[in-house]
């Protein structure tokens, strides 16, 4: 394995874990604001009757529709940083090599390989990725439903049941607000109602975050002519989150295999499975050859010796 570029490799990942952690973040931040307004708002009443409760949902409604707006903006910058951080491992070692070995690079090339695949982007905003089909805006609006339905739901029990109002207010605080702790028996006083307000959404940024920097770096193997295939690796919370609690999934049958003879937990390029969501796995080109053959290779081809593999590979980027 070539270390070098190996290094450019791991230094994408901690980035994107680093960019997973800001937006994560940020997300915990939209719904945090949500809370406290809608809070505010409810705390602005004297006691609760159905009547209050239908100005409010419109209030609620109003507020749900900016988060939701938010949060598609949210999701939308973190896959594009994810796509091009992982678009930039290819070209981040051209560059590597150009510098190393003093070899003047053409801008052509180095533009070819960094290009971010416009339709990575719209495969994972308009869920040509899943096999349901949904889009990015379709699973954020059924989020954002979900929790108009389970604060309707929180109200409209504790105003039939005439608890006082202000059981209420911190019954629905418990709800909004993502940091609360729930008292135990939540899910039997309200059966159905999210526990975790932005768990899913969280999960829904992570894994699009995911499958951006997945497909962009797939995208991008295939514009390097010395990546040969790609590895699959387990994440190292693999065993305690998956293995311990659930049993092996299909990733340790990847990580595994060798049906293609190219190594251990190797693919050919074309044929790399897509993760599942939450999947915390990484896959990057294998390169083998050591940067000063390809440095040597690389020089004498842009000097004009003869290269069938590299004139192929001009043709097919440029
Ligand atoms: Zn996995």
């Amino acid at each position: 394995m070539n270390n070098e570029y190996l290094k450019l490799v791991y230094e994408a990942l901690s980035k994107k874990i680093k960019l997973t952690e800001s937006n994560s973040k940020a997300l915990r931040k939209l719904y945090e604001e949500v809370a406290e307004e809608l809070i505010k708002q409810a705390e602005k009443s004297k006691g609760f009757n159905k009547a209050w409760l239908n100005d409010y949902s419109k209030v609620v409604k109003n507020r749900l529709k900016e988060l939701e707006n938010n949060m598609y903006f949210l999701n939308k910058e973190a896959i594009d940083a994810s796509s091009y951080i992982a678009a930039a491992i290819q070209s981040n070692f051209f560059q590597h090599i150009g510098e190393k070995f003093k070899l003047d690079i053409p801008k052509d090339i180095l533009r070819a390989i960094y290009t971010v695949p416009e339709d990575v982007v719209l495969k994972l905003l308009s869920g040509g990725l899943y096999k349901d089909g949904k889009g990015l805006n379709e699973r954020i609006w059924s989020l954002i439903n979900k929790m108009d339905k389970d604060i309707n739901y929180i109200l409209a029990k504790g105003i039939v049941g005439n608890k006082p109002y202000l059981d209420i207010i911190k019954d629905l605080e418990k709800y909004v607000e993502p940091n609360a702790k729930k008292p135990w028996d939540w899910r039997i006083v309200y059966p159905g109602v999210n526990k975790q307000v932005d768990y899913n959404a969280q999960r829904l940024l992570r894994t699009a975050l995911n499958h951006a920097f997945y497909l962009s770096s797939m995208e991008s193997n295939k514009r390097n002519p010395y990546v040969e295939s790609i590895h699959w690796e387990l994440s190292s919370q693999h065993y305690e989150r998956q293995v311990k609690r659930f049993g092996r999934d299909e990733c340790d049958d990847y990580t595994e295999q060798n049906r293609y003879a190219l190594g251990q937990g190797n693919f050919p390029k074309d044929e790399v499975p897509i993760p599942h969501p939450q999947c915390l796995c990484t896959q990057y080109g294998v390169v083998s050859k050591s940067m000063e053959d390809i440095g040597k290779e690389l020089g004498d081809w842009l000097a004009g010796g003869s290269n069938k593999m590299l004139d192929e590979w001009y043709a097919s980027i440029v």
